[in-house]
This record gives structure tokens, C-alpha cells and sequence, in this order.
């Protein structure tokens, strides 16, 4: 039988999986499976042109029991639905993981951000802000940056926002510009986040990362970022990295300077000096200790898990690996750090944001790095102990650690 890449209904798996061994009850596992509200609306944009183009969008506030909604908005040709409600309950485990006082959201746009002027994409940004401005806010839900969105369409939609509501309210959206209120520390702490989390798996599995091969998959803020990183801190050999046309190999590393400049210069990492070709396929196969995808969902599946070599999987992408995927892996003794763990450094600094909006008072990038580090690391112990406790593979230990938190916060709400 083909494997089933819906990513909500993959989400709804993983849960179903995980609601069985903490054996939920019935009527609180049919409230969690399902997301509590969503909005979808077709915004008309003033192309340069002089057309009129509509797109479609989407916002899913999965769960808020826990505190406002976050998440963040997602620019992509492939958007759908079912994928923004499987990132929306995946946010929603991911506040509860991290242990942070937020609920779960996701948003999304079908549009190809490529194809579009930066005035076309700024209508846009509004656009949408238009359509949520009144579901959204400080105490009900806060977007963020995710794929082919960043700091600028965050400054567009919070503007949008402040004209809209006549005030300033800067932590209605988290990965703003330094200059609009953005948090030191933001735009690499999705990346930070999961090499914490690389640098606690090698402790407990006892590998030197000094020199330790690693390839990585996805090139946008995250991936090069943890190319960075990992380099910079740790010492890692990244062999390989690819973005979504194509990828780079060097057995003696890659310089993650160089492949910046070569990034900036031509628009991908491919044609990088020092390097060869790969395919995006072939490189999650190379036989290295450390594989990191960075892109999005389904990369690992049924078809290529069996022909994975690396012993430790980093998921810096939102539902990189699909439960068939899952099965051959932890058969074969990988040890996967479950995406909504391994990248939870993001929103992790999207609340510090929050704080430090409130307070109007700001933290200098050592102070954030510290409390990130200390945030992930919890979070990491928090889910290996629970592995170890119930004798279950990582992501079903981070999935009962997350849902028995936000089940606790909704029965004491009173809601089931
Ligand atoms: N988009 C990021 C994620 O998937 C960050 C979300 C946020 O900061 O709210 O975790």
C-alpha cells in the first residue's frame, strides 16, 4: 500500500500513536485531534501589471489552552489546508514541549513569493494582516516567520495591524526587525535550538562532534544557519547542504562563509567553488553521522529510510519524516530528534520577543543565547528521560510530554 503523505493526517497518526500509550481518554483525544478554529479568505492583490490577482489563505489556531495561539505564516505554491492544520497542532506540541505559555497556530498563502515584486509581496503581507487583524493580538494569536517569510513581511503585517487597531503593539508578531522591536537573537534561534539539541544527543551517545561529518538539506535561514553553527561552535564537518535546486559536496567540508558569498551572489548554493554536485536525494543519503533536514515535510519517507546511514537525525524542518519513515529508522537504532523538539529554539525566542515588547526593556544576544540554551536543553532531557521511562521511541516521548501538558491545561479550563 502507498504510504499516506497528507501531513494532517500524518499529524493526527503521531497523535493517535501517542494518545494510545498515554491511553487519553476518548473525549479528550477527539478534542485534540482537530484544530479549535480556522480561517480561510482569498486575498485580491494589485499586481504591478495593473491586474488583480486572488489569493488563497489560510490561519489555524489549533489550541490555545495553554496561552495565545503562535505560529508562524508560511509563502508557498504547494500550500494546502491540511498541511497549514498539521503545522498548526505541530506548533501547538512545540509551545508545550518547549514549555513556553503559548498555544498553536500556523498560516499560509498558496503564492509563489519567487515570481512576485517586493511591492506586489508587501500587498500581500497587508492583505493577509487585513483578514486576520481581528482574530489576532498579544493575548489571542501571534504569527511569525516560516518558509519564504521573513523580518520585512513581519514589519509590512505589523503595520498593517497598528494602522488597523490605531496603537502600537509591537509583540502581535514575533521575528520583526531589530528596529521595529525584534528580539537579539531571533533570526538564528530556530538553528541555535537544534544544534542544543545535536550538542545533548552526542553526550549521551558519547560522539565527538569535533570533525563529525554532517549533511544538510534546505538552505533558507534555518539550514544556513545550522551550517554556521555547527561549524562555528561545534567543529562539525558539514559535507554536504542543498537548497531546492540542487545540492553542494566537498569530503573536506564546506566553508560556510564561502557558501554564503556564492548564495548571495548567484540566488543557490549550487556552482559553489571547492564543490560538486549532489542531488537533494542523494545527499539525505550519504553516509554521515549527523543528517539535518532543513526543508519541509516529507523527506524521509518509506522509499529512502532504509538507505539512511547517519546515526543521528536533527529535524530543524516541520514534519520532515513520515511515520513509515519513522518505523525503519528507529528499527535500524537512528536516533531522531523530533522536529517539534529539535526546532523549538525558533518560537522559543519569538516569546522572549513577546517579553521583552511587553516590557519595552531588551535583552543583549548573550542573554537570549543563555536562556534559549537553557529552555532547549530542559526540553531535550525532558523528552529523552521520558523515552527512557516508557520505553518508546524519541518522537512518542515528545508527543507525551507535550500532550499531557496541554491536556492538563484544557481540563483545568474545564473544557473536557
Ligand atoms: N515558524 C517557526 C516554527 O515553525 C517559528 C514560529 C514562531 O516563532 O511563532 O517553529
Amino acid at each position: 500500500m502507498s504510504e499516506n503523505l497528507n501531513p494532517f493526517a500524518i499529524a493526527q497518526a503521531q497523535f493517535d500513536e501517542s494518545a494510545a500509550v498515554l491511553q487519553l481518554d476518548p473525549d479528550m483525544h477527539a478534542f485534540l485531534r482537530q484544530p479549535m478554529r480556522e480561517f480561510h479568505f482569498t486575498i485580491p492583490v494589485h499586481m504591478d501589471d495593473g491586474s488583480v490577482k486572488s489569493f488563497q489563505g489560510f490561519r489555524v489556531q489549533y489550541n490555545d489552552a495553554r496561552g495565545p495561539a503562535k505560529g508562524g505564516v508560511r509563502f508557498h505554491p504547494d500550500e494546502t489546508i491540511d498541511t497549514v492544520r498539521a503545522l498548526s497542532a505541530w506548533m501547538t506540541w512545540k509551545t508545550a514541549v518547549a514549555d513556553i505559555p503559548l498555544g498553536g497556530a500556523k498560516g499560509g498563502v498558496i503564492c509563489n513569493p519567487r515570481e512576485m515584486s517586493q511591492n506586489e509581496l508587501q500587498r500581500l503581507s497587508r492583505g493577509y494582516m487585513r483578514n486576520i487583524s481581528r482574530f489576532v493580538g498579544l493575548t489571542q494569536d501571534v504569527p511569525a516567520p516560516d518558509v519564504h517569510t521573513n523580518p520585512q513581511i513581519m514589519a509590512w503585517m505589523l503595520d498593517e495591524y497598528e494602522v488597523l487597531s490605531g496603537h502600537r503593539e509591537p509583540g502581535v508578531i514575533t521575528g520583526k526587525p531589530l528596529s521595529l522591536g525584534g528580539s537579539a537573537g531571533r533570526t538564528p534561534a530556530t538553528a541555535m535550538g537544534g544544534v542544543v539539541t545535536i550538542r545533548e544527543t552526542a553526550k549521551l551517545l558519547g560522539m565527538e562532534l569535533n570533525g563529525a561529518t554532517c549533511a544538510i538539506q534546505g538552505y533558507g535561514n534555518v539550514g544556513s544557519y545550522a551550517h554556521q553553527l555547527a561549524h562555528d561552535l561545534f567543529g562539525i564537518k558539514v559535507v554536504a547542504v542543498s537548497d531546492e535546486f540542487g545540492g553542494i559536496y566537498s569530503a573536506d567540508g564546506l566553508d560556510p562563509v564561502v557558501v554564503a558569498q556564492h548564495l548571495r551572489a548567484t540566488g543557490k548554493v549550487g556552482g559553489c567553488p571547492g564543490s560538486e554536485e549532489i542531488s537533494n536525494s542523494a545527499l539525505l543519503e550519504l553516509d554521515v553521522a549527523i543528517l539535518v533536514p532543513a526543508a519541509i515535510e516529507n523527506q524521509i519517507t518509506g522509499q529512502n529510510a532504509d538507505h539512511i546511514k547517519a546515526q543521528i537525525i536533527a529535524e530543524l524542518a516541520n514534519g520532515p519524516t513520515t511515520p513509515d519513515a519513522d518505523e525503519i529508522l528507529n528499527a535500524k537504532g537512528v536516533y531522531i530528534i523530533p522536529d517539534f523538539l529539535c526546532n523549538a529554539g525558533g518560537v522559543t525566542v519569538s516569546y522572549f520577543e513577546m517579553v521583552q515588547n511587553a516590557y519595552q526593556y531588551y535583552w543583549d544576544e548573550a542573554l537570549v543565547q543563555s536562556r534559549l540554551d537553557q529552555k532547549i536543553t530542559t526540553a531535550f532531557h525532558a523528552v529523552h528521560n521520558m523515552a527512557q521511562a516508557r520505553q518508546v521511541p524519541n518522537r512518542v516521548a515528545a508527543y507525551l510530554v507535550a500532550v499531557s501538558r496541554v491536556a492538563e491545561a484544557v481540563r483545568l479550563r474545564g473544557w473536557v
